[in-house]
């Protein structure tokens, strides 16, 4: 069990597309456990594999609040059977782009099927927080940030923006 570094913007290994998961051996049960201390080493609600460099399709998420007990979650190939037409929207923040956060308007229900961290196939209808946040980390399987959702120039900015910071944090010696 370990806390694993984070991939960041611009690395463009968050741009690549995760492959499904045969079966949950032992390396995927590793995997599943370093997703969670990672997630809630970095105060995240949502992990996917990909954001520590493995192109898996495995997320994990605990979206209870603060005072309340974890209830860790961990969605194994999961895929989008469903969508409301209603929508909700959320400032959402990414732990592979450092201080930003962006308006997203989304589904406010979904339902998901997934394989749970057992072998298990399984479904869950999600809403609000619950459904926003599985939708950001699907999209990661996809390649896809939320950046995406800004305009062609908002995006251009922001990323020339992150790649300063992160040039501002280098220390050669
Ligand atoms: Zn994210």
């Amino acid at each position: 069990m370990s806390v694993r570094e984070l991939i960041t913007v611009p690395d463009e290994v968050l741009r690549k597309i995760s492959d499904p998961i045969g079966s949950i051996g032992l390396n995927e049960k590793k995997l599943i456990k370093d997703l969670y201390n990672t997630m809630y080493h970095n105060n995240g609600i949502g992990l996917a594999a990909v954001q520590i460099g493995i192109l898996k399709r495995i997320i994990v998420l605990d979206v209870s609040k603060a005072d309340e007990e974890k209830k860790p979650m961990c969605f194994v190939n999961p895929s989008i059977k469903r969508i409301s037409t209603k929508t909700t929207t959320y400032e959402e923040g990414c732990l592979s782009i450092p201080n930003t956060f962006i308006e997203i308007e989304r589904p406010k229900n979904c339902l998901v099927e997934y394989i749970d961290e057992y072998g298990m196939k399984k479904e869950l209808e999600c809403d609000g927080l619950l459904a926003t946040c599985i939708q950001h980390e699907i999209n990661h399987l996809d390649g896809k940030l939320i950046i995406d959702f800004l305009s062609k120039i908002k995006k251009d900015l922001l990323i020339k923006k992150l790649s300063k910071q992160k040039n501002l944090n280098r220390v050669i010696v």
